[in-house]
């Protein structure tokens, strides 16, 4: 689960970690009055989505004055911002922070995330931090380090003077510095993030170190042991489908093709949009249903599937284990009659009364491509969704 900006800076502060004086803000009046008491020469507004990369789309603006920051705050709330990291559609502006700038010397990178090959945390830091990392990324990749740290041994000294000498800090800035990567540390494990990033992390004038971004992504398996974490979720800034998917105990996750896939069991859905591709389709989703489903479950997820104007075709892969093939096939019938179905769609059912289940659907007024194994079906469907079956 993902954060806004301005709730990561207040989990910041729980943790020491420096951020701006600044406050959120929902309309042009309040951002007017959070700049009027913020006494400063200039601010800044940002517009806050679950997104990075605002500042090269105007997400971030310098104000010169409070009726500056009013002005500003209007233009963006009610838009939708499209960055490099969101999709075409961008995503909704409901609030901006508002803060106080900082006259800025150099701008750093510092973040905190798993690294799954060696099973630690790990934290990447360079003195090339700011909206360009990306690039300075591709093409100066030795200006980035990494510093793993022992889970047994924890945060040392040692990780720490290493990170200070890649940020390129004065001796007087380490102490600031631990406490921001202990700050990063405690916060990560105690909230069960998945990754902490500050980018930029800057050096003020006058040697200060400030977190003048944040991101945080949370474990979604450990969500329900952080209520105060659960409570910071903004569904407005999820995919609407996703977000009903969960409430069904669905996971889907929405994709750009146009053939709409309903699975049971997460590798089996791998390999059915592998095999899609391979005979050269292009998935509208990855939808797993779950081991244990039943004809409600299966019912929504071809409600969620259909809703997806770019479908063209769907594609049933169901391999009967524990789940009965029958209750699959009622759950299919049922969201036909339900739901106006508009496109053709293949079924694939194996295992556990799939001999059944075959017969209900093919005692049915509604058009159904049975398909005999998962080839013929991979082929068939991309076949239909491109107009040619
Ligand atoms: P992102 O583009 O979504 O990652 O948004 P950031 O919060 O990182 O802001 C982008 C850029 O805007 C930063 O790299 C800074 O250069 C600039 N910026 C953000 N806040 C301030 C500020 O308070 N003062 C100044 N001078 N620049 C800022
Ligand atoms: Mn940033």
């Amino acid at each position: 689960m993902n954060i806004h900006e301005y709730q990561a800076k207040k989990l910041f502060q729980h943790y020491a970690i420096p951020t701006p004086q600044g406050c959120v803000a929902s309309s042009a009046l309040d951002a007017q009055n959070i700049a009027e008491t913020l006494t400063n020469e200039s601010w800044v507004v940002k517009a806050q989505i679950h997104a990075g990369g605002r500042g090269k789309v105007g997400g971030v603006k310098l104000a010169k004055t409070p009726s500056d920051v009013f002005n500003f705050t209007n233009e963006l709330i009610g838009k939708r911002l499209i960055t490099k990291q969101t999709n075409a559609h961008g995503l909704p502006i409901e609030s901006v922070l508002i803060e106080k700038t900082y006259p800025i010397k150099r701008e750093l990178y510092l973040s905190l995330l798993v690294e799954r090959s060696s099973e630690r945390l790990v934290f990447v830091a360079s003195s090339a931090g700011g909206i360009d990392i990306e690039s300075i990324a591709h093409q100066l990749p030795e200006e980035i380090i990494t510093v793993t740290v022992h889970p047994a041994t924890g945060l040392q000294p040692s990780h720490c003077r290493k990170i200070g000498y890649a940020l390129k800090l004065e001796r007087a800035q380490q102490k600031q510095l631990d406490v921001i990567l202990h700050g990063m540390m405690n916060l990560f494990l105690e909230k069960d993030a998945s990754q902490i990033e500050i980018n930029p992390l800057i050096e003020t004038q006058t040697g200060e170190l400030i977190a003048l971004d944040a991101k945080i992504n949370f474990d979604d398996n450990a969500l329900a042991l952080h209520d105060d974490i659960l409570a910071l979720r903004d569904a407005n800034q999820e995919d609407a489908k996703e977000h009903e998917a969960e409430q069904f105990g669905l996971n889907y996750i929405a994709l750009d093709g146009n053939i709409g896939c309903m699975v049971n069991g997460a590798g089996l859905a791998m390999a059915t949009m592998d095999l899609v591709k391979l005979k050269g389709g292009l998935p509208a989703n990855f939808l797993d249903v779950g081991g244990g489903t039943n004809a409600e479950k299966v019912c929504e997820a071809f409600k969620l599937i259909l809703a997806d104007g770019n479908v063209k075709a769907v594609l049933v892969n169901i391999f009967g284990g524990i789940v009965k093939c029958d209750i699959i096939a009622q759950g299919i019938l049922a969201a036909m009659a339900q739901i106006n179905v508009h496109v053709p769609v293949v079924v694939r059912l194996e295992g556990t009364n799939a001999n059944e289940g075959r017969a209900l659907l093919s005692n049915t007024q509604f058009t159904l491509y049975a398909a005999n194994d998962l080839n013929d079906a991979a082929q068939q469907v991309v076949s239909l969704a491109k107009g040619i079956a």
